[in-house]
């Protein structure tokens, strides 16, 4: 079996997500046999890296300029013939979203968008675990053509180094472009909230936006991301790109603190994969509790300036 991986690199650096698609890769591989090349969008710079989690090959294409999702999928497409690639995977994020359902069509492949697990192999046919309802429970796709795409879930898996790095081939081709994108506004120097590691998360309890020192204080001694429940940034005391949950982003970060949120099914929806919750309230009664792996019932101006401190502190700052 051949399984090529597709890294979007444009920002010329290799994300922890990069890593998760290649380490995947190679456990697919080492489960049901096979090798792993792959297809790196970008300068290439640090590609060779991503042998350490498992590429057999490691191909970069650099094209200078943006191009859309059917520019790409177009030279995705072209690669994973060339290579007889019989499964291809892509990040479940922004880039690789829009890649998913045009490669199916050009390749005619079977699709399961946002896999979790290593899949099990059933009468030949890889059988995928991806979370539905809102993640409150799974379902088992069994992929039936003979070539499939997938993209996986950020922080579905911790990856390893296993080998050593992987020699680094720059290929070209011609990119059949129908749109020409002039240009991209995107905030800089965060890491995306479905990727982020860590999440500090701000309700309506913070009581306004003149009072989110206290929450970025915490953020920054935990290295966290922040975010907000849907009432927060609809009355802009945050951006919309912070709002997670049912209606926002969904993450699951290894580490999500919640200060003054309730706890809301549809808050939920959106938090409930993290790994772990902790949750800050000054109501003993509040919904977030019960899904919350540690409580502090009081009250969030208390209690999170002195968890700051007891961080500071424990890692000498
Ligand atoms: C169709 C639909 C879709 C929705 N989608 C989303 C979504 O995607 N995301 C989302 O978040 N919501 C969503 N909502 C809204 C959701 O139902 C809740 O209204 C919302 O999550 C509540 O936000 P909150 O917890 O910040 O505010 P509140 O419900 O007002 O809760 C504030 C909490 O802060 C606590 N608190 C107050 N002061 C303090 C203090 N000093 N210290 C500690 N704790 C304090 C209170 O005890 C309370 O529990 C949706 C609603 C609908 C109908």
């Amino acid at each position: 079996m051949k399984i090529l991986v597709y890294i979007d690199n444009r920002k010329n650096h290799i994300k922890k997500t990069d890593l998760e698609l290649v380490y995947y890769a190679y456990l697919i591989a080492k489960k049901h046999g096979g090798s792993v090349d792959a297809l790196v969008l970008g300068s290439g710079e640090n590609a060779g890296e991503l042998g350490k989690y498992g590429a057999d090959r490691v191909y970069t294409l650099s094209h200078g300029e943006f191009f859309d999702a059917n520019g790409i999928s177009k030279v995705v497409k072209n690669f994973a013939e060339e290579k007889s690639a019989d499964l291809i995977i892509v990040p479940f994020n922004s880039s690789g979203k829009p890649l998913v359902g045009m490669l199916a069509a050009l390749l005619n492949a079977s699709t399961v968008t946002g896999v979790l697990d290593v899949p099990e192999m059933d009468d030949g046919k890889f059988v995928f675990k991806k979370g539905v309802f809102s993640s409150k429970a799974f379902a088992y796709i069994k992929a039936l053509n003979n070539k499939v795409v997938v993209s996986l879930i950020p922080n579905s898996l911790s990856p390893e180094e296993v080998v050593s790095e992987a020699n680094v081939e720059t290929v070209s081709m011609a990119v059949d472009e129908r749109v020409k994108v002039v240009g991209v506004d995107k905030v800089e120097g965060k890491v995306p909230l479905p990727e982020a590691e860590r999440i500090v998360s701000g309700g309506r309890g913070m009581k306004g936006p003149e009072n989110w020192g206290v929450l970025l204080d915490l953020a920054k001694a935990l290295d966290a991301e922040t975010a907000c429940s849907r009432p927060v940034s609809d009355v802009g005391w945050r951006p919309h790109t912070e709002h997670v949950g049912q209606t926002g982003i969904v993450v699951r970060p290894n580490l999500y603190v919640a200060l003054g949120i309730s706890g809301a099914i549809q808050h939920l929806a959106g938090v409930s994969s993290s790994k772990v919750i902790v949750v800050i309230n000054k109501d003993p009664e509040a919904p977030f509790f019960k899904a919350a792996d540690y409580g502090v019932v009081g009250d969030l101006f208390d209690v999170a300036p002195k968890l700051t401190e007891a961080i500071n502190k424990f890692k000498g700052n």
